[in-house]
This record gives C-alpha cells, sequence and structure tokens, in this order.
C-alpha cells in the first residue's frame, strides 16, 4: 500500500515537474526581436510567437530608411515585441519610424498596432484590413492606403526613391499587400510569398486559392526589377521564389 502510494506520489509530481518545465521553456526559448541588415538603407525585423499547430513561428517585416524618412514594414507579433522592436529600430538607425504600413490582417503582421500608437506612428493598411482586423481581435490602422487604386508611394520625394504599395487582389488573404523600395531592388512580399523550402501554401484559412497565383503574377509583372524578395515566414530570395509561389498555388487550386 506505502510502496503504491509512493509510487503515485513520485508520478504526480514529476508530472507537475514536466508541466510547468515545458512553460519555463518555452518563454526561454522564445528569441528576442532582431534587425538584419541586408543592404544600404534596408533591414529585416524578425520575431517569434507560439501558434498552436504549428509551433514556433518566425515573422518577418522590413525597415527602409528613404531620404523622406523611416518606414516600418508590419509589426512584431505582440505590443510587447513591438516595443523591443521600435527600441532596437532606435538604436540602429538613430530616429523612429515615420510611417508604419501593414501588409494584411493577421497577428503576424499587425499584433502590435497598439505599441505603434502607443509610440505616436498610427500605421497604414489597405481599407480591407481595417474592415477585418477587429472580428481577429486586432486593433485597426489609423490611415488607410490604396483607396480606390492599386499602386501607391509613400515617402518618396521625387521619382521612385520611396517605398511603392502594391495591393495584387486576394492571395493569403483578401487585403495582402507587397512593399517595393526601389533603390535596393527589395521587394516584401509578406504571406504572400512563400520560402523557397515551402512545400505548400502555409495558412489559407483566410486566403483565396483559386486567386493566389494570378495575384503572385500580378506582383512579378509590377516589379520586373525587383531582385530580392523577402517573404514572411522564410529566408529571403530572388525572384525564383515568386515562380515557387506561383507553382505550389497553381498545385493547390487544382487540388480543390
Ligand atoms: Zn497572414
Amino acid at each position: 500500500m506505502l510502496k503504491k502510494f509512493l509510487a503515485a506520489l513520485a508520478f504526480l509530481s514529476l508530472a507537475a515537474c514536466a508541466s510547468t518545465g515545458e512553460k519555463v521553456q518555452e518563454a526561454e526559448t522564445l528569441p528576442p526581436p532582431s534587425l538584419e541588415k541586408i543592404a544600404d538603407n534596408v533591414w529585416i525585423h524578425k520575431s517569434y510567437d507560439y501558434v498552436s499547430g504549428w509551433g514556433l513561428v518566425l515573422s518577418q517585416g522590413l525597415v527602409v530608411k528613404t531620404e523622406g524618412g523611416v518606414a516600418l514594414v508590419d509589426t512584431a507579433w505582440t505590443d510587447e515585441e513591438t516595443e523591443a522592436l521600435l527600441s532596437l529600430i532606435n538604436a540602429e538607425l538613430g530616429e523612429s519610424p515615420d510611417i508604419a504600413i501593414v501588409t494584411h490582417a493577421h497577428a503576424d503582421k499587425m499584433g502590435g498596432m497598439k505599441a505603434l500608437q502607443d509610440n505616436g506612428i498610427g500605421g497604414r493598411a489597405h481599407p480591407f484590413t481595417n474592415e477585418d482586423a477587429p472580428a481577429r481581435g486586432l486593433r485597426k490602422t489609423m490611415f488607410s492606403i490604396l483607396d480606390g487604386k492599386t499602386r501607391e508611394m509613400l515617402l518618396g520625394l521625387e521619382g521612385e526613391e520611396g517605398v511603392t504599395v502594391f495591393y495584387p487582389g486576394a492571395g493569403h488573404t483578401r487585403d495582402n499587400i507587397v512593399v517595393y523600395y526601389a533603390p535596393a531592388k527589395v521587394l516584401f512580399g509578406g504571406c504572400l510569398i512563400r520560402p523557397g523550402a515551402s512545400k505548400n501554401l502555409g495558412n489559407t484559412a483566410d486566403g483565396d486559392v483559386d486567386h493566389w497565383a494570378q495575384a503572385v503574377r500580378n506582383v512579378a509583372e509590377a516589379f520586373p526589377d525587383a531582385e530580392i524578395v523577402i517573404p514572411s515566414h522564410g529566408p529571403m530570395g530572388g525572384r525564383e521564389l515568386l515562380d515557387h509561389t506561383i507553382e505550389l498555388a497553381e498545385e493547390a487550386a487544382a487540388a480543390q
């Protein structure tokens, strides 16, 4: 009887250790946000979160320093991470973002909107993004872009020196936009563009799988000079990421 009791006690304490141990490990292993310089005046920002069903997920955004000011593309996953990201940007660039653009209504792209607005950055998004954000537990941006047009130039003093925002139609979501910085030939594709090693489209829950390939073709056509292509969830590459995503999207559409 005593033996059985001791064995049960040992099991219980082991189970307790395992569950608290796991939580501590999760908190400790969530990497902090980071900034990586990839070209003159261009940085990728990275942040991580645990997403149920997906595990630890990296999300990337962009920081661009133009003659007209600093543009932040996408927040980190959370307000806390976005506060940390703003500190990193300040330390690295010596200034804060003048504008922030978010590329669609999911937490990896705009989960830190409150932190931005607390720091005086209102945020800009496609009107569809602000329509969809509240139902997904996300805070709206203060400003809209691309109202009634597909292309808009921001922070441009003259010519193509600023950042260009482009709406290619529905793909990963109905509101997904991409951002291009012509001086560095950098195209930020967000979640519309898949990393080279990906074998599927990722999260299609709010997507338009039938239009996804066409949306990427629209991006390729809009930015024929783009050389560096950056997806949300994996390493940057070249234009082959556009072709790879078109292939995955066509496969997924055919399999429906
Ligand atoms: Zn998304």
